[in-house]
């Protein structure tokens, strides 16, 4: 059986943002981090030691299409000279208009990249998980997945369906020893949002409106999902974590 702690893990989007501190984090456990995006670019490392650094490794995938997923997969385990234990489903994109005139093209291109790619994801890493014996999901959502939010409909739809996909896997894979669990964040300082947060009006809403105080940081998801990475065969699975400063539950 695979020491979790060893392993490799697959991140999505493990190039820039959320996904390249989760890669950072991750490798700084001693994981071995494939990190996916379109660009095969490798997340900053700067503040990783040699032997560190040297875990993380770019992998050119467009986690739409199908057949660019499973080649990634085929040889992987083989690359990177360790077992699959883990998938951190992190890539996604933030489209976003008013519903009346929303595109079908662009509502199908969030719906693909940000919930269709964690089935096909997560069908081509199965049997990669279920052969390590005690193996993790991690899903990244966000707390729009329970608001009503003005122009973001096709957004909130496919983060709701990230979580009803990870108590559904979280369930029928629960006996392979495969656990899956959602973390879903409040608003965290990216590239997927850097200029409209930095604007001044939205700047001074979110610090009001934030009990926080104000957006989080990459860090705050990277190491929380690299935390529930040091909890092999624990008995949380299925649940979707809200990772948003209090913002969704305050009045
Ligand atoms: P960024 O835009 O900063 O990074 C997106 C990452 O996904 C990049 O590495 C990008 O690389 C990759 N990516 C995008 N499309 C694809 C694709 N088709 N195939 C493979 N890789 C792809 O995003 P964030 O870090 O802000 O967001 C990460 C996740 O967190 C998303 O799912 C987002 O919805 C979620 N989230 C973010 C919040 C925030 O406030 N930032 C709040 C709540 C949730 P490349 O372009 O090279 O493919």
């Amino acid at each position: 059986m695979a020491d979790l702690m060893n392993g490799a893990v697959v991140v999505t989007g493990g190039s820039r943002g959320i996904g390249a501190s989760i890669s950072i984090e991750l490798a700084k456990l001693g994981f071995h981090v494939a990190c996916l995006s379109r660009s095969g670019d490798l997340p900053d490392a700067s503040a990783l030691d040699d032997a560190a650094s040297k875990r993380l490794t770019g992998v050119r995938c467009d986690i739409t299409d199908s057949a660019s997923v499973h080649e990634v997969f085929s040889g992987l385990s083989k690359k990177l000279g360790q077992p699959i234990v883990g998938l951190v489903n992190n890539a996604g994109v933030h489209l976003q208009g008013p519903s009346a005139t929303f595109a079908l093209a662009d509502y199908e291109r969030v719906m693909t990249t940000n919930a269709t790619s964690v089935l096909l994801m997560s069908q081509a890493a199965y049997p990669h998980l279920r052969e390590s014996g005690s193996a993790l999901i991690v899903n990244i959502g966000s707390f729009y997945d329970k608001l009503g939010v003005k122009g973001n409909l096709a957004y909130c739809a496919s983060k709701a369906a990230v979580g009803a996909m990870s108590r559904c896997l979280a369930v029928e894979w629960a006996r392979d020893g495969i656990r899956v669990v959602n973390i879903a964040p409040g608003y965290i300082e990216t590239d997927l949002n850097r200029e409209e947060l930095n604007e001044g009006a939205l700047q001074a809403f979110l610090k009001k409106r934030i009990p926080a105080g104000g957006p989080g940081k990459t860090e705050d998801i990277g190491r929380l999902a690299a935390m529930l990475f040091q909890l092999p065969r624990s008995f949380l699975t299925g649940e979707t974590l809200y990772v948003d400063g209090g913002q969704g539950m305050a009045l």
